[in-house]
């Protein structure tokens, strides 16, 4: 089935943020996109639920002030400081004996029981280095070779730093206890863990894709939410080349050029009949989250801050690496009814059993606050489970990740699988796919002409 009235001249597949920062950018130079989601909100792996009414995120985020295309998507879409909550600077970390608040700063480490002799000093000489080099020159440095763990060590940090800090810190930002993600791109990450804040947007991180999503619109675009996209239609003539697409329902939709922006499985299938290198370049190791969202009827912790569990690693799971009553930031003040996730990282199709993260949550409250009356106060509102939170980014695999063009001319990628697994490498690719996109709709409008 042909839709004779859509025919467009850009289709881009997935409303996650890849995607929106695309339909922006191309809207914005005077090129009308529509943006298809298969799901019935926007906002992809960075949406908000609503639970009793109040916003929750659909597994914990934090956002990084100094992303910087992220800071201009804001900026362009409306979203000013007054909307961002910032975290307080740090953390409370528990070892399964004692509580330490940690800072994310050199002088505020200092005093962290955790650190060693040197290591205050070493944290100095890491935060002056990325602090002075541009982010780009961060993830592409020769350090992008090491993995974090290793390049730690070789620094000289101690394994109370490793432990205390490094491990329970960036096993969460980069869902990877194991400290395997590639140093480079932990270089760049504690460039905007110090350059800036950690923030949440005061509705959740959903906010981000539905302003996004609102100011496409108003530039001439179109949004459509549960459009699914079945498959990109070759050229008969030419298989080379893209007609367009068509839905789930079958509607063909034609376009001068496709942009897929959607998780890495997705983009795979749509691309594996058509472009087997670049869909084999999407063969990625994925790094899962599972988040517990509960409601308290009183607070459990107070401030606006993130509990980390730097207990031990064991093989016992399941393990819970980060507990948030994310209502302080987002409705402070709010004890009845307090909203708190709890958050386990994992690894490939390796989801613990919601049962056991939740009898290991009552064990938890037990170490960390004796006597708090956790069975009484709270309910387990939501399990959310991402089993493509991020993927794995060991030594290497940023190098291999498929670019922008793929093997068909008119088809382009973006999404956080063509730079790096966060909202800062979404919302990048976006502006990059934008750019290409917008070149190639030059070329050939100056050939027709
Ligand atoms: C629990 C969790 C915590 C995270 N924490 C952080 C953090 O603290 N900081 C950070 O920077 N990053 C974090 N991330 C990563 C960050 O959220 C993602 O990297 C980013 O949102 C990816 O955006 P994207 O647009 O590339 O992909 P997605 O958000 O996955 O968007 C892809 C979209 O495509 C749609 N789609 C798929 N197939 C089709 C189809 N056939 N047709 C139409 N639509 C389709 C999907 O429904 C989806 O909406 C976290 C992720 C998770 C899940």
């Amino acid at each position: 089935m042909s839709d004779p009235h859509r025919e467009v001249q850009v289709v881009i597949v997935g409303g996650g943020l890849g995607g929106l920062s695309t339909a922006l950018r191309l809207c914005e130079a005077g090129t009308p996109a529509l943006v298809l989601e298969a799901e019935p909100h926007v906002g992809g792996r960075a949406r908000t639920l609503q639970v009793g009414g109040e916003p929750v995120d659909r597994g914990f985020q934090s956002l990084f002030t100094a992303y910087p295309a992220t800071k201009r998507m804001l900026r362009d879409i409306g979203i000013g400081a007054r909307d961002l909550v910032p975290f307080d600077r740090g953390a409370v970390v528990h070892d399964g004996t004692r509580w330490s608040r940690m800072g994310t700063s050199p002088r505020g480490t200092l005093g962290f029981e955790w650190f060693g002799p040197g290591d205050v000093a070493r944290l100095a000489r890491l935060g002056a280095e990325v602090a002075g080099a541009p982010a780009n020159a961060l993830l592409n440095g020769d350090e992008r070779d090491l993995e974090t763990g290793e390049y730690l060590a070789g620094m000289g940090f101690s394994d109370g730093a490793v432990e205390g800090f490094f491990r329970p810190l960036f096993g969460v930002i980069t869902a990877d206890r194991e400290l395997r993600s590639d140093a480079g791109y932990f270089r760049f990450l504690m460039k905007m863990l110090l350059r800036g804040r950690a923030v949440v947007p005061v509705a959740g991180h959903g906010m981000i894709a539905a302003w996004a999503a609102a100011r496409v619109e108003q530039l001439g675009g179109e949004v459509r939410c549960g459009a699914r996209v079945a498959e990109i239609v070759p050229d008969p003539d030419d298989r080379g080349r893209a007609v367009g697409v068509r839905t789930a329902d079958g509607v063909v939709i034609r376009a001068d050029c496709v942009v897929v922006a959607t998780e890495a499985p997705a983009t795979r299938a749509l691309l594996a009949d058509l472009d087997r290198l670049t869909a084999r370049a999407l063969d990625l190791q994925p790094r899962g989250v599972t988040t517990l969202v509960y409601s308290l009827t009183s607070s459990f912790h107070s401030g606006r801050t993130i509990i980390l569990n730097a207990a031990p690693l064991t093989s016992a799971t399941p393990r819970i690496d980060l507990v948030c009553q994310e209502s302080n930031l987002l409705r402070p003040g709010m004890g009845e009814g307090a909203r708190l996730l709890a958050t386990c990282v994992h690894g490939d199709g390796s989801a613990p059993d919601p049962d056991a993260v939740a009898a290991e949550m009552v064990r938890l409250v037990d170490t960390w606050n004796p006597g708090f009356p956790w069975a009484r106060v709270a309910t387990l509102e939501d399990v959310v489970v991402h089993p493509w939170a991020q993927f794995a980014v060991p030594p290497g695999v940023r190098d291999d990740l498929p670019d922008t063009a793929t093997g068909l001319e008119n088809v382009f990628l973006a999404g956080d699988v063509t730079l790096h697994p966060s909202v800062e490498g979404a919302v990048a690719s976006g502006e990059r796919a934008a750019t290409v996109a917008g070149q190639h709709l030059a070329r050939h409008a100056s050939v027709g002409r």
